[in-house]
């Protein structure tokens, strides 16, 4: 009886750190800026800047930058910044469409 209660307070626990990894996710995917389909429209570097500063990660640590590249897709321009937490090291890109920088 001890032995079934033990087990569902795991299962319990285990689907209680399932579903907030889940909302972690799906949270940070809702975030601007995650994927070059759907990134942060700057019309300045220092609005990048801003950006990357306003940036929170999920364990709420800040981020700092460690690289970046620059990608071009037909007439538009990306800049793709590479970002480490602080605080977990979590590392995660932001891509930004810097298209009218250049205009
Ligand atoms: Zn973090």
């Amino acid at each position: 009886m001890i032995g079934l209660f033990m087990a569902l307070a795991l299962i319990a626990a285990v689907a209680a750190v399932g579903a907030r990894r889940w909302r972690k996710a799906r949270w940070a995917r809702q975030q601007p800026g995650t994927s070059i389909y759907a990134p942060v429209i700057v019309s300045g570097f220092d609005e990048i800047d801003a950006a990357i500063a306003n940036r929170v990660c999920w364990c709420e640590g800040t981020y700092a930058e460690s690289g970046e590249t620059s990608r071009n897709i037909g007439q538009r321009r990306f800049r793709i910044v590479r970002l480490v937490c602080n605080q977990c090291e979590r590392e995660q890109l932001m891509y930004f469409d810097v298209t009218a920088v250049f205009h």
